[in-house]
């Protein structure tokens, strides 16, 4: 049987979701990659190792406007966008520039994220993002340190730092963004008003999703 061709691009709601990698520094509890088979509502998300150049992913944000336009880019997937920090902004700097075809310049784009990508660049990620980027969506569940090990499983070079990583990109994003959300996975043993507490000391808006997220990733 012929192998599905992997989505770059996908739909869902009023967005267009950017599939930019499978790679990802955690191996969070609550991931359905595994369970759903690397499948989204009939998008096969499985690239095989084949990460998508940023003029593929521009050639098929076009193609996907001119079919039905979107009211957002959302770069999201089953795996961490940041791991190919250099090409998201590359495809949100072709946007900006009027470089996609036929997609507005101003068009909405939202990233969603674990939130290790000071640790994976080794820089101040969220900061140059500003201008690029409009919304970006945390995946930090947790006030607590211990329970952020348990439930991300981060690598071990993600391990150490990994939280307070998170939280000093959150910080970081809520002075550039236009939206900074914090959000929790619903689970046994949240602490919602703690959540709440944290992201709202970190300047963002806290958010809870359902254990089966409508959103994948991140
Ligand atoms: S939920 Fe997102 S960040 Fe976590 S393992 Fe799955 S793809 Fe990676």
């Amino acid at each position: 049987m012929e192998k599905t061709k992997p989505a770059i691009v996908y739909r869902y709601g009023q967005g267009a979701y950017v599939n930019l990698t499978n790679r990802c520094p955690t191996a969070c509890s609550f991931c359905i990659k595994n369970r759903w088979k690397m499948d989204y509502r009939g998008n096969c998300l499985d690239l095989g190792g084949a990460e998508p150049s940023p003029a593929d992913i521009t050639a098929a944000l076009s193609r996907e406007y001119a079919a039905a336009p979107f009211r957002e880019m959302v770069f999201c997937g089953y795996g961490e966008p940041t791991m190919r920090f250099e090409e998201l902004k590359e495809v949100c700097r072709a946007l900006r520039a009027g470089a996609v075809a036929g997609v507005p310049r101003d068009l909405r784009v939202r990233l969603n994220t674990n939130g290790l990508a000071n640790l994976v660049t080794g820089r101040d990620a969220a900061a140059e993002l500003a201008g690029l980027v409009d919304s970006v969506h945390v995946s930090l569940n947790t006030h607590d340190p211990a329970a952020w090990l348990e439930m991300m499983r981060p690598a071990p070079r993600y391990a150490e730092n990994g939280f307070e990583s998170v939280q000093a990109f959150i910080r970081s994003a809520s002075a550039v963004m236009k939206e900074t959300v914090a959000t929790a996975v619903e689970k046994p043993g949240l602490d919602r008003e703690r959540f709440s507490a944290l992201a709202r000391e970190l300047g963002a808006e806290p958010r809870f999703r359902p254990m089966l997220e409508e959103e994948n990733g991140g």
